[in-house]
């Protein structure tokens, strides 16, 4: 049978899980289709500095194990399982696992982006010990240090430039001998006396699994096949993000770049809010993702409480605004 539901939650990762604290204490019984990265992205990384709360940080699976407490302490319910196919074409939508049908008036997704990796053993088994995909997260750990950015777009070069800031250098690796990059950012780069080019080059293998940190990545050169071990202790991967929005794909609006379109948190399909890096190609912090969740939650929240009151959305709006105004008078 169905599971019928007011709010369904897909995704667990900070926007997903925020979504739920704040629906759960709306007394909406919300359900979490987490997906098979239960906690999201922050699960793969180590050390958090920059999340509000926690003056001496906190390990990434840490928090989001932290957030699923919290979620639900206030009745959230869980299934661990990927949603496989959806149908948003009427209400309540439909949302299917391996094992359920889920029949839900509003649908919040929360189904992240993926930084594109590498595909190297070494590459995971160091992730948060020296390598990163987001240099905002993790440049200040690399103060005085040596360390390589993979790629060849804007975002590359965004990062090696920010990492300049702390690392005495950043050696940017990209297998061809142009940049995707604007040339604007290219020339910046190249202005920087920290910022260094291989080209033609791709990476073999980082070093070192064993010791359990970065101490070198090893490259090769696609042209003369030569492989060289240089010293390092940190890489960047910056290849690219890849939304998890292939089960959306013609039943709901996406940019070229395949990332939910959003007006604040609603997308263009009525009852489905979107929150968090599936529709965020600018941030990608878990702060912000956080923040979204918590609008879509209330958006929801507000969009069931009308129709069940019988009060139009706009109605809602218009008495959210004269609520604060009020506050705000005193
Ligand atoms: C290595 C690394 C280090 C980082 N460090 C920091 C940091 O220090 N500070 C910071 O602020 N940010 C950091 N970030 C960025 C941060 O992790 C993301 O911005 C944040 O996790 C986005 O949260 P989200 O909820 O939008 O998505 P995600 O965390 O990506 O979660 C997506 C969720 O959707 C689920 N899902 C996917 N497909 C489906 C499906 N079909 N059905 C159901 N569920 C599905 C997944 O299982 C997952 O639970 C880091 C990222 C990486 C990769």
């Amino acid at each position: 049978m169905a599971i019928r539901k007011k709010l369904t939650i897909l995704g667990s990762g900070s926007a997903g899980l925020t979504a739920a604290i704040y629906a759960a204490r709306a007394n909406l019984e919300p359900l979490v289709v987490q997906g098979l990265q239960a906690g999201g992205q922050l699960t793969i990384t180590t050390d958090v500095e920059n999340f509000p709360g926690f003056p001496e940080g906190i390990q990434g699976p840490e928090l989001m194990e932290q957030l699923h407490k919290q979620a639900e302490r206030f009745g959230t319910q869980f299934i661990y399982d990927n949603a496989e196919s959806v149908d948003l074409s009427r209400r309540p939508f439909v949302v299917r696992t391996s094992a359920e049908e889920i029949l839900t008036d509003t649908l919040l997704i929360c189904t992240g982006a993926s930084a594109k990796l590498l595909g190297l053993e070494s590459e995971s088994k160091l992730m948060g010990h020296g390598v990163s995909a987001c240099a905002t997260c993790d440049g200040f750990f690399f103060k005085d240090k040596v360390v390589f950015v993979v790629g060849g777009g804007d975002t590359a070069l965004e990062e090696a430039m920010f990492l300049t800031r702390f690392a005495t250098s950043v050696t940017v690796v990209h297998r061809r001998d142009q940049f995707r990059a604007s040339a604007i950012m290219v020339e910046r780069a190249k202005k920087n006396e920290k910022v260094k080019f291989i080209l033609d080059t791709v990476v073999e293998d980082i070093e070192n699994v064993e010791k359990g940190e970065v101490t070198g990545i090893k490259l090769r050169n696609l042209k003369t096949k030569e492989v060289t071990l240089h010293a390092a202790d940190g890489v960047f991967v910056a290849i690219g993000h890849k939304p998890n929005t292939e089960l959306f794909r013609d039943q709901i609006e996406l940019t070229e770049n395949g990332y939910i379109v959003t007006n604040g948190v609603k997308t263009s399909v009525h009852g489905v809010f979107a929150a968090g890096d599936v529709q965020d190609e600018l941030y990608r912090q878990a702060i912000t993702a956080a923040g979204t969740g918590c609008a879509a939650a209330l958006e929801a929240q507000w969009l069931l409480e009308s129709e069940e009151g019988g009060q139009s959305e706009a109605g809602k709006s218009e008495a959210t605004v004269k609520q604060v105004a009020m506050r705000q008078s005193g």
